[in-house]
């Protein structure tokens, strides 16, 4: 239960409606009953998120919030699935970030295809890990050299892959890879999105995975995984444009990135939520100089700050969120929201630890897991810079070269 009745409990009066309030309030109950307890034993030994919890996620649809229910999914919107990644992610960053290998992803797919998938999808059955960023891409996504070369009715990969979250428990993985030569000339030309369909728990021939050694975003495993003259179906081309030299592969992935900052930064808040949570808890209960530290006032402003912050995060996101469900693009906001939330979340869960003196450095509390999930929504789905970098392009001429 929040402690912040009237601050964070309601969906605001602009974007209201009781069926989202009925969301947010299932979403919290669910995260706080069957998430957290789960959370905090498995992340300090590394567990990997449960199947049963997954089980428990499928049914409420959280895997298909985005897919439309012709397809078996909720058919609500970006807005709906920020309401659930925050409070997930106020638990577990992991487990709201596993809702994203359902929602939305595999853009691409063909009618039968979807017609096939989705619903499986979006029962949690069917879900995918997404190779994009390679040892010398990662900012840089048209600098990527995975090279997909059509021999016969096959596509066949060379090169490498960096950070592929869940790619072994995976039941696809959408792999980003040229279809066409590397042209320094053209970086943007020829990218093209594959679906490799999998065992999940296992790589198949051709595709070999090493483990990365991460400080956080533990629940599942992040891979290396190199590529030596693996087949793909002909068919299993998610964007077609690739052969005729067009950059529309390049575009629809970053396009794809929006809506997964929009997600960061629900899951940025969600983490400081629990900070501030837990640290007004503490506030009220650890005593020092005969009175509880939530007397001082010291205690009581940094809180204050903390949950300003939070609601400014919320906002953005709130906002972002709300354009993309109305059809206007807002790639910008997209990335201000990101970049926002990601900075804000990584000090207020910090000023949690403060607040926690030492017992907030030990792992008998789970603040020192929100700062460790929370330093990585500065880096990944673009880092702090790139983000900083399309927001300053949207008003400046772009630097040449
Ligand atoms: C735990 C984890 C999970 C991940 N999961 C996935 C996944 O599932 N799939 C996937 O494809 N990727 C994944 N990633 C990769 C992630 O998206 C990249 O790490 C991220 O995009 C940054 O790329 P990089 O690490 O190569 O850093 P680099 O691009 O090398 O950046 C290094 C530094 O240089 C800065 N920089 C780079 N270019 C510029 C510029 N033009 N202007 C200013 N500053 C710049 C960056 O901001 C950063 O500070 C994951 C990463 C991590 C850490």
């Amino acid at each position: 239960m929040s402690l912040l009745t009237g601050i964070v409990e309601r969906v605001p009066a602009a974007y209201y409606s009781d069926e989202r309030q009925a969301i947010l309030e299932t979403a919290r109950e669910f995260a706080m009953r069957e998430v957290l307890p789960v959370a905090n034993r498995l992340d300090p030994v590394q567990g990997e998120i449960p199947m049963e919890l997954r089980q428990k996620m499928a049914e409420l649809g959280y895997f298909g919030i985005l897919i439309p229910q012709e397809y078996g999914g909720l058919g609500l919107g970006i807005f709906e699935y920020v309401l659930v990644t925050e409070e997930l992610a106020r638990a577990w960053m992991s487990v709201a970030s596993i809702i994203a290998r359902g929602n939305g992803i595999g853009d691409g797919f063909s009618e039968d295809k979807r017609r096939e998938m989705l619903p499986r999808m979006a029962r949690g059955e069917w879900l995918g890990a997404f190779a994009l960023s390679e040892p010398g891409a990662g900012s840089d996504v048209a600098s990527i050299r995975c090279r997909a070369e059509l021999a016969g009715d096959e596509w066949v990969v060379n090169g490498q892959k960096m950070w592929c979250t869940f790619a072994d428990g995976a039941d696809f993985i959408i792999l980003v890879a040229r279809a066409t030569p590397y042209d320094p000339e053209n970086r943007h030309a020829g990218i093209a999105q594959f679906l490799i369909e999998k065992e999940r728990g296992k790589f198949p021939p051709g595709i070999e995975g090493t483990a990365m050694r991460k400080i956080g975003y533990h629940g599942w495993k992040t891979w290396e995984l190199s590529f030596d003259n693996f087949r793909i179906p002909k068919e299993n081309i998610l964007i077609h444009s690739a052969r005729s030299g067009s950059s529309e592969g390049f575009k629809r992935t970053a396009m794809g990135l929006s809506v997964a900052r929009i997600h960061t930064a629900a899951r940025s808040v969600g983490l400081a939520r629990g900070a501030l949570e837990d640290s007004v808890a503490y506030a009220q209960t650890r005593v020092q100089f005969g009175r509880p530290i939530g007397d001082f006032q010291a205690i009581r402003f940094k809180l204050a700050c903390m949950a300003t912050e939070i609601e400014a995060a919320r906002a953005l996101t709130y906002a972002a969120a709300d354009d993309f469900d109305r059809g206007r693009r807002a790639d910008v906001q997209a990335s201000m929201a990101k970049l926002f939330a990601s900075e804000m979340t990584e000090k207020v869960t910090s000023e949690g630890i403060q607040i926690h003196g030492g017992a907030g450095y030990t792992s008998e509390y789970p603040l020192e897991r929100y700062w460790r999930d929370a330093r990585l929504t500065r880096i990944f789905e673009g880092t702090s810079e790139i983000q900083q970098r399309i927001i300053s392009d949207a008003f400046l001429p772009r630097p040449k070269g």
